[in-house]
């Protein structure tokens, strides 16, 4: 599966070389476009049954992921372990339960994610689950690129694939003049 999601990614054109702002205001030169890997929907329920099968703690009530990311792999991975699936999104900036989706006090969830960067998306939606009584048995996503970071629970990725970042004050892009890109607003 390992091989198959990197070939996935490159066939598809999911790694990406550039400038790009990436949501914790680093820089890198380069990103994974998770959403073309996941265009296929028959590869999506693979990446899903794959994931799932990672997963070897008890059987969550629920998958929670955060959107927009976390959307399509998170609801595959749900119909693989055949639990329900929720999404978190933000409101003011801040990831919340909307659309009457809820858990009651006391319930469990493995949080899905497509790539796990700095790690920040994955601790704000366990702290929403935490917020509400619930409890976070794991977290799970397509790719790795903490480099290693550890989570208050555990985790598994089904790719670990490399990072630079740079700060925004010490970029050698920013210094070429090369322009910047939010993925997802043109990439
Ligand atoms: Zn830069």
């Amino acid at each position: 599966m390992k091989k198959d999601l990197l070939a996935a990614l490159k066939e598809n054109g999911a790694l990406l070389g550039g400038h790009f702002l990436l949501s914790s205001g680093l820089h890198s030169p380069d990103y994974v476009q998770c959403a073309l890997a996941l265009k296929s929907p028959a590869r999506a329920r693979e990446y899903g049954g794959a994931l799932a099968a990672l997963w070897t703690g008890a059987r969550p009530d629920a998958v929670l992921s955060p959107a927009m990311g976390g959307l399509i792999i998170g609801h595959e991975t749900a119909a693989a372990l055949g639990v329900d699936f929720i999404f978190a999104e933000r409101q003011e900036g801040k990831l919340a339960l909307r659309r009457g989706f809820s858990l009651p006090r006391g319930a469990s969830v493995v949080i899905v994610e497509d790539v796990f960067t700095t790690g920040k998306s994955t601790m704000e939606t366990a702290e929403l689950a935490g917020g509400l009584g619930v409890k976070v048995l794991g977290a799970l996503s397509m790719i790795d690129r903490t480099g290693g970071l550890s989570f208050p629970f555990p985790a598994a990725s089904l790719l670990k694939l490399g990072l630079t970042v740079y700060s925004p004050s010490d970029c050698p892009l920013c210094a070429a003049g090369a322009p910047l890109v939010k993925p997802g607003s043109r990439t």
